[in-house]
């Protein structure tokens, strides 16, 4: 049975503060009141990490108003009704009949005259191309497969709203099947074990929600600890991008830590999640001096490099960052300290690039473009660095770079060089000594 489920978030948040529209506007479109309408179709008897994909999607997609003002879905059995009823919770939506066809049906796992195919499993995200993996429970293919098939839909959504072809941003469709494993199309896939964490989640914004998607997926099956820390607290302008966060909650103006912190416990019965209600810097004064301050595992999802470069600072044993970029670019980064570059070399260069390219007497914009899809796939490929982590293999050496206008590309996957004006001083013998000392068992290459 198909139901439709119109998009109320743009009515809650209002035009002048909406970052999707700011956005599409930075894209080039001036107005958004044609709105698309998207089907999303499951097969019967679909498999868990396919269930996934498609309630992922939709979620995104109803995150996309104004863009996207209505997603219609078609999923065979009961338990479609128990999962849009948990989603009400955390998007505002009206439920209908289906009055009128989707414009755009997308099928997961199922192409049968769809106009799209999305598909996942392992580490595996196929688009427009089904992928042939066995579902191990891992939420990492899924949940990237969800927001790469969002992007692609965002690419039609756009042509059909953008009618100026003149000015129209390249925005190029893709098909295939890319392994987050190896950031290539080889189809490595691993299997995935247990995941035990010993985590520090520093940002609960749009990537730490992406990052906080896939530990919540794993469920039961991830255990140890985990930190959350962050001082801010929840408005509805988030709501186009922290997923975690019920509708309420956002409306009350709720603490991100205390929300993240309900999510998870609701779905992660094994981990232990600790939340810390404030900045990074006051959060390591719990710990006076530097050479005390020994994290396994850091997880940032920052918006600016003076913070990710205090973190980097306190030398973590291994430091993973998620970023969104100008441009629709996203980036994944891995750094072990001392062996390549740090994020003191990488974003500095980072940095350099994107003060060309900008006019530096323009006011920080308050209202920063953003797309679900967008800021949540670097987080979702920073919790596939963590459980790669927990597994001992196949991490990333360096960083991934995806750029949504195009598709994924293994060429945008590199080690960073160790720069001599690094402004963290990682190549500094005392820098080293010290993640020596701190982390006795890691041998510096
Ligand atoms: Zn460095």
């Amino acid at each position: 049975m198909a139901i439709a489920l119109r998009s109320r978030l743009h009515e809650l948040v209002g035009s002048s503060a909406c970052r999707t529209t700011a956005q599409l506007e930075s894209l080039g479109i001036r107005r958004t009141d044609r709105q698309v309408a998207v089907g999303v179709r499951l097969p019967l008897a679909a498999d868990p990490a396919r269930r996934l994909l498609a309630e992922s999607l939709v979620d995104m997609l109803l995150r996309l108003d104004p863009l996207v003002g209505e997603v219609v879905i078609d999923m065979p059995g009961g338990h479609e009704f128990e999962w849009v009823a948990e989603l009400a919770r955390r998007v505002p939506f009206e439920q209908t009949d289906v009055k009128a066809l989707p414009e755009f049906c997308v099928g997961v796992g199922d192409f049968d005259g769809a106009a799209l195919l999305v598909d996942g499993a392992g580490w595996l995200a196929g688009i427009r191309s089904t992928v042939e993996a066995k579902d191990d429970g891992n939420p990492v293919g899924p949940l990237a497969a969800a927001a790469l098939g969002a992007a692609e839909i965002f690419k039609w959504a756009f042509s059909e709203v953008h009618t100026e072809p003149s000015t129209a941003p390249e925005l190029r469709e893709w098909s295939g099947v890319f392994s987050l494993s190896s950031y290539a199309f080889d189809l490595a896939n691993p299997p995935m074990g247990p995941v035990n964490l010993d985590a520090t989640l520093v940002g609960l914004g749009g990537v730490g929600a992406g990052v906080l998607r896939v530990i919540a997926a794993l469920g039961s099956r991830v255990t140890g600890t985990l930190a959350l820390v962050d001082a801010d607290m929840l408005t509805v302008h988030n709501l186009n991008r922290v997923s975690y966060s019920s509708t309420q909650a956002a409306e009350a103006g709720a603490s991100k830590v205390e929300e993240a912190t309900r999510f998870l416990h609701m779905r992660s019965p094994n981990l232990t999640v600790t939340g810390f209600r404030e900045t990074y810097g006051e959060f390591k004064l719990r710990t006076p001096l530097r050479k005390d301050r020994r994290y396994d595992v850091v997880v940032a999802g920052l918006d600016n490099d003076e913070a990710r470069w205090e973190i980097q600072r306190d030398i973590p044993r291994i430091l993973i960052d998620g970023a969104t970029g100008r441009d629709m670019n996203t980036r994944v980064e891995r750094v072990e300290f001392g062996r390549y570059g740090c994020l003191g070399c990488s974003r500095q260069m980072t940095r350099i690039l994107e003060e060309d390219a900008r006019d530096c007497d323009a006011p920080l914009d308050s209202r920063a473009p953003s797309l679900s899809f967008l800021s949540s796939f670097p987080g979702i490929l920073a919790a596939g660095e963590l459980i790669k982590e927990a597994q001992g293999a196949f991490q990333l050496r360096g960083s991934f770079d995806h750029v949504f206008r195009y598709g994924p590309n293994p060429d945008l996957r590199g080690t960073p060089e160790r720069r001599v004006d690094c402004t963290v001083g990682c190549s500094r013998s005392a820098k080293i000594s010290q993640y020596h000392s701190k982390y006795p068992t890691e041998r510096l290459g």
